[in-house]
């Protein structure tokens, strides 16, 4: 598969679009902001963008959805315990001088051990609530793509409203750990890692 990763959004969150080099057929994880650079390399890369994979419904991962959902003509996939923060989405924004958005449109929800197929690749939905109720990973192959659940050297912040620090702690150690070690982790901000460093490094879980 080819990855491309974008820092995107007012809090710096990657977003990946990942393309199967077979096909074309693609799909952006997590859409922070409405990025030219982003509709440009899907251009390049003469990417069929199927689907918008939601890791959660935080503001910082959805703020260009809409424009992106539209421009694309795709659909956007995401857990439904998650719809309060997509919902109230404007609830957060002013605290970090952001504008009002309309709150963007779900079109699907997708729930623990669910595959989507996109060409000839195969995203397995992992359910890993802790951050927030309906945080997921998406495994492809040896990929992890982890949103805001597992950082490189630590986990996400479970103080917003639904995060539990029980549960992220149950979702990294007894869930994503049971994943190989050589897996790779693109997270939903700062740098990637693995599961066999993140076993060995993290101490806050
Ligand atoms: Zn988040």
């Amino acid at each position: 598969m080819i990855i491309k990763q974008f820092v995107a959004g007012p809090i710096d969150a990657n977003n990946y679009l990942v393309v199967d080099p077979k096909t074309c057929d693609a799909v952006l994880i997590d859409c922070s902001e409405y990025k030219k650079e982003i509709l440009q390399e899907i251009i390049d890369l003469d990417a069929n963008v199927k689907h918008i994979l939601l890791t959660h419904g935080h503001f910082d991962h959805i703020l260009g959805l809409d424009k992106m959902r539209k421009e694309l003509g795709c659909d956007v996939l995401m857990n439904e315990k998650d719809m309060w923060w997509v919902e109230n989405v404007n609830k957060l924004l002013p605290q970090f001088d952001v504008a009002e958005i309309v709150p963007p449109k779900i079109d699907k929800f997708i729930s623990d051990g669910d595959i989507i197929t996109v060409g000839t690749m195969n995203f397995k939905v992992i359910s890993t609530p802790g951050h927030t109720k309906g945080s997921v990973c998406y495994l492809l192959e040896n990929v992890l793509f982890s949103g805001d659940t597992l950082f490189r050297g630590c986990v996400g912040r479970c103080d917003l409203p639904g995060g539990s620090f029980d549960e992220i702690k149950h979702s990294v150690r007894d869930v994503l750990f049971k994943l190989q070690d050589e897996t790779t982790i693109c997270p939903g901000h700062s740098a990637s890692s693995t599961i066999g460093y993140e076993k060995k490094y993290n101490n806050e879980v």
